[in-house]
């Protein structure tokens, strides 16, 4: 299993890695700062021994580099990573922001998120509410930046299946970790909210910005989707 640097350090921008196998254009390492895609987040994108890393997919336990052509070190090598960080950094503020907008919209009304995806550029969440318009999308939003503004810590840790189990605020999200998993990672975000999640965090909600609501969509009869971004 390659072991991921970002769960001890989200903040990590390149890092060395010992290169296990090669198949073409895909690479495994024995650990990598590169967040793989999953759990509605992009993935990270950057370089690997100098080889452009175009996307990065899970497969099985394992963390498959996809590069733009197949590289020129080898089996056993050891080679640099570098992150493009400013998608990365803006990835972590989207998925934070996410967290704390679900939050705020289940604790409201009770709805429950049916997916959501983290984009740089813009994101989204779905829930199953039938009651949802611009106007509370305006009040939802404004609440997530009352939130951010009170500067909260996030803080990860790791906590055993059956005990993160036992709380039901827990397992919004336990399907995104492997279900073999017998520790989940845990991530709470001040007194807002606090979930099972595998995916990258700013350290303090101060980091988020401002959150934008930028519109609403019907997505089936009780699917609602709200668009936002951070600036
Ligand atoms: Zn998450």
């Amino acid at each position: 299993m390659t072991r991921r640097l970002f769960w001890d350090d989200a903040y990590l921008r390149e890092f060395d890695a010992r290169v296990l196998s090669i198949d073409g254009n895909r690479v495994t390492l024995d650990q990598t700062a590169f967040n793989p895609r999953g759990g509605g987040l992009v993935s990270d994108t950057g370089t690997l021994g100098g080889c452009r890393v175009t996307e990065v997919v899970k497969e099985g336990e394992e963390i498959l580099h996809v590069l733009e052509a197949p590289p020129n070190f080898r089996q056993g090598d050891e080679v640099h990573g570098v992150l493009e960080w400013e998608r990365r950094f803006r990835v972590m503020r989207m998925h934070t922001s996410a967290h704390i907008l679900s939050a705020v919209v289940n604790g409201e009304t009770g709805a429950l998120i049916t997916g959501n995806q983290i984009s740089p550029d813009e994101s989204r969440v779905d829930f199953n509410l039938e009651d949802f318009d611009r106007e509370k999308m305006s009040h939802f939003v404004e609440e997530v930046n009352r939130a951010v503004k009170r500067e909260l810590d996030v803080k990860t840790y790791f906590m055993k299946r059956e005990e993160a189990l036992a709380n039901p605020g827990f397992v919004k999200l336990a399907n995104a970790m492997p279900p073999s998993a017998d520790v989940l990672r845990i991530v709470e975000i001040g007194d807002v909210d606090t979930q099972a999640d595998g995916g990258v965090h700013v350290k303090n909600t101060r980091e988020i910005g401002r959150v934008v609501g930028l519109k609403t969509e019907n997505k089936g009869k009780s699917n609602r989707r709200l668009h936002f971004t951070v600036e």
